[in-house]
C-alpha cells in the first residue's frame, strides 16, 4: 500500500533538505557563512571549505563527521546573542535554528516556541505555500 500524501500540519516535522540545495545548484555554505559571528567570519574568510571534522556527541560520545564550518557555527556563533535578532527574516531565523541544532527535525509548533515570532498557522502557510525557502521542507 502506497503511503498517502498528507497535508503538513503544525506538528509535521521540518528540516533543511540538503538535496533541495543540490537540485537547485545553490551553495548552502554561502548562507552558513553569513550566519557566522564576526570573529569566525574573519577567521575563516580565506577558507571557502574547511572540510570535515570529527564531531563528538556530548550525550552519546558517538563520533560522526561534520562539515567544519557547520561545526564552528553550532559550537560558537549560534550561541551568541545576536545570532538571531528581531530583524532576522522569519525564514532566515528558521534556517539558522536548524543550523544551530544540527538540523534536527522540528515542527512548526516547536519552531514557534523557539522563535516566538509569528503564529504557527502563519509559519506553516509560509513553509507550505508552494515556494520552498532555503530548502526547508517536511521530513520525508
Ligand atoms: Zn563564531
Amino acid at each position: 500500500m502506497a503511503a498517502k500524501w498528507q497535508r503538513p500540519t503544525v506538528d509535521t516535522k521540518f528540516h533543511i533538505d540538503v538535496t533541495w540545495w543540490q537540485e537547485n545548484n545553490r551553495d548552502m555554505r554561502v548562507y552558513v557563512r553569513e550566519a557566522l559571528c564576526d570573529e569566525c567570519r574573519e577567521a575563516y574568510k580565506d577558507y571557502p571549505d574547511i572540510g570535515e571534522i570529527d564531531a563528538i556527541d556530548p550525550q552519546t560520545g558517538e563520533v560522526s563527521r561534520e562539515d567544519g564550518l557547520m561545526h564552528v557555527l553550532r559550537t560558537c556563533c549560534s550561541l551568541k546573542p545576536d545570532y538571531i535578532t528581531p530583524t532576522t527574516p522569519v525564514v532566515g531565523a528558521i534556517f539558522r535554528t536548524f543550523l544551530a541544532n544540527g538540523n534536527q527535525p522540528l515542527s512548526v509548533n516547536e519552531l514557534y516556541e523557539l522563535l516566538d515570532r509569528r503564529p504557527p498557522a502563519t509559519i506553516l502557510r509560509m513553509l507550505t505555500a508552494g515556494t520552498v525557502y532555503m530548502g526547508i521542507r517536511p521530513v520525508r
